[in-house]
Order: C-alpha cells, then structure tokens, then sequence
C-alpha cells in the first residue's frame, strides 16, 4: 500500500460526500494504491449512515468509529496507527484543505524530508480578530520555543511517512505540536504553501478555549522536549536558587538577631526568607520525583532515551 489518507471527523456529515468523491478524484489520478480511512471520532449527527454508504460502495474506504468523542488528536492518532500506507497523509473533513494539494505534499516528501507540513497562506476569509491574529502570535511563539520554524502549526494537512507517524506518542491537544515533536526525535520538517477554503459545511469545533489548551500544551512539549530525561536539572536548578536565596537571607537575619540584638519577631523578611526555603526545598522533591517518574516512563516501555536512525 502507497498512501494512507487519514481523516479525524467529528459531526461533519455533510462534508463527507463531497470529501470523499473530492480525495477519489485525487487519488486516482495519482494512480498508486491507496486508502481513505476515516475516524470517526464519536459523531452523534448521523454522519455515520454517510460514511457506511460511502463505505459499501468504495473498497478502498475504511471507517473507523471510536466508542466516544476523543478529541482530534486521539482520531487522528488512532488513524495513524492503523494506517498500512507507506505514506500518511492527514486532513480534516470539512473541505478546508483541498485535496488537489496532496500532490504537492508528497513531491516534497519525495525530496527526503519526513514530515511535510501544509502552509495555509491565503486564510483571507478566517477571522481575522479570533483567528488569524492567535494563529500568527502562536506560530511564532512555538516556534521560538521549540526551535523549529514553521509558518502555520495549526494546519493539520500534512504529510508523513509511515515510521514517523507511527512513532509519535501524542496526548491531549497535541496534533499542533507534531512537527516540533517530531523534529525531537530526529525527524527532517519542511512546508509547502498550499490553498485554503472556507469551511464546506457544518461550524467549527473549537472556539477561544484554545488559545489557552495551546499555551498549556506548549509548556509540556517543551518541558518534555528539553528535560524529561532530566527533571532534577530544571527544577533543582530553581530549587538550589530560591533555596540558597532564602538559607543566606536568614542566615543573615540569624546573626543579626544574635549577634547586633535587632529583634526578629516583627520582621516580615523573616517569613519572605524562611519562605524561599521551603519553596527550595520543594522544587528539590519535585525534581526528584520527576526523576523517579523519568525512569517508570522510560523502562516501563522500553523505551530509549534516544532514537537511532540507521546502523550500518
Ligand atoms: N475533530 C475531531 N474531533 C473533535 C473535534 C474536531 O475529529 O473532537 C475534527 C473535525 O471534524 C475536523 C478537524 O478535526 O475534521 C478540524 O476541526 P475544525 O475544522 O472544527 O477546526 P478548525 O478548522 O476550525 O480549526
Ligand atoms: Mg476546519
């Protein structure tokens, strides 16, 4: 099998007709063996009835439903574990991306890179105050933060190859992060500038609240990405400041006491200082316990802290 298209859907039901004969039309013309699976991530708009016609008359087409809305990120990686392809490509349904852009994906795929990420640079008729500005704030703030520069990490539309995919452990809103979490472990990322429509049919399933699950996501990539093999760098680092701060400062005020005879009691520094202390010291435990938690991680899976690219 050459190419999985995998499609994470969520009451989009009537997108899928038109998706469908859109993507047939597309890969046919490719002439390489191909499937379309679909995930459908816990519709309750009937979109199912759509997708088992559509199924019943197209060989190629595989359905999978999950038990219960998961979110994108769990569609989308339920597909990709399924996918026999050996070349993924994901997309959403509602007909934003245009499947006639999957040929640009793959050529750049072909020139040796692992992951090709679409570039939506046409998103005139977005939202300007609720999207378009979020995006660009968002994309330049990840990508300052984890290092890898992409224009648009919110297009899900991307290429993959199958190891790739596969071998991403994602969670929570995740999707967005792929390309720095893959470039983590190694992965060659580039984009394509690709068209972009409006929405075919149905609302979108996401308003401002993701603005700030994005943040917070971030702030676990990039945790994970730099310091989850070594928690106690991180937090023992601030934990040996704040507490050293906080040791010296009552140190001082100790001595002072003993030594000058200025009274402590009514002292608020002294609350500021034995403060820091215990902070210090909490920062410390944490760092540890990330360690412990470090290893329960990696040994539970077998997993590596390093990913081999080739031997020979
Ligand atoms: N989606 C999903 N599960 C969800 C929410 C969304 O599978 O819980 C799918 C949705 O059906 C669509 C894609 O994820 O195919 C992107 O969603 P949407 O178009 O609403 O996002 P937007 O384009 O507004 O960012
Ligand atoms: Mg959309």
């Amino acid at each position: 099998m050459d190419l999985s298209i995998v499609v994470p859907l969520y009451n989009e039901r009537d997108n899928l007709a038109a998706l469908h004969d859109e993507l047939t039309r597309t890969m046919r013309s490719l002439g390489r063996s191909y499937e379309l699976i679909f995930v459908d991530d816990g519709s309750t708009d009937g979109g199912l009835e759509v997708l088992r016609s559509i199924r019943g008359q197209d060989p190629d087409v595989r359905v999978i439903r999950l038990a219960r809305n998961s979110g994108q990120t769990a569609a989308l990686s339920c597909g990709f574990n399924r996918a026999r392809g050996d070349v993924i490509v994901a997309m959403d349904a509602d007909l934003q991306n245009n499947p006639a852009d999957i040929p640009l994906l793959l050529g750049k795929l072909g020139d040796g890179f692992d992951i090709v990420s679409g570039w939506r640079t046409e998103r005139w008729h977005d939202e300007a105050l609720t999207r378009r500005m979020p995006s660009v704030a968002a994309n330049w703030l990840i990508s300052t933060m984890t290092g890898v520069r992409l224009h648009d990490y919110g297009c899900t539309f991307k290429a993959y190859r199958r190891e790739v995919a596969q071998g991403l452990s994602l969670y929570g809103e995740m999707h967005r992060f792929v390309p720095a979490i893959a470039a983590e472990q190694g992965a060659k990322v580039t984009e394509v500038p690709i068209g972009f429509r409006p929405r075919h049919a149905g609302t979108s399933k996401y308003g401002l609240w993701r603005i700030v699950r994005t943040l917070l996501d971030l702030i676990t990539v990039k945790f994970l990405s730099g310091y989850s093999t070594a928690p106690i760098q991180v937090f023992g680092l601030i934990g040996l400041v704040v507490g050293g701060l906080g040791g010296i400062w009552t140190t001082i005020l100790v001595l002072e006491k003993v030594l000058l005879g200025h009274p402590l009691a009514n002292r608020p520094a002294l609350l500021l200082a034995v403060l820091l202390v215990v902070v210090g010291v909490q920062f410390i435990s944490i760092g540890l316990l990330g360690e412990m938690l470090a290893r329960t991680y990696h040994e539970s899976q077998n997993k590596p802290i390093y990913v081999v690219k080739e031997e020979f």
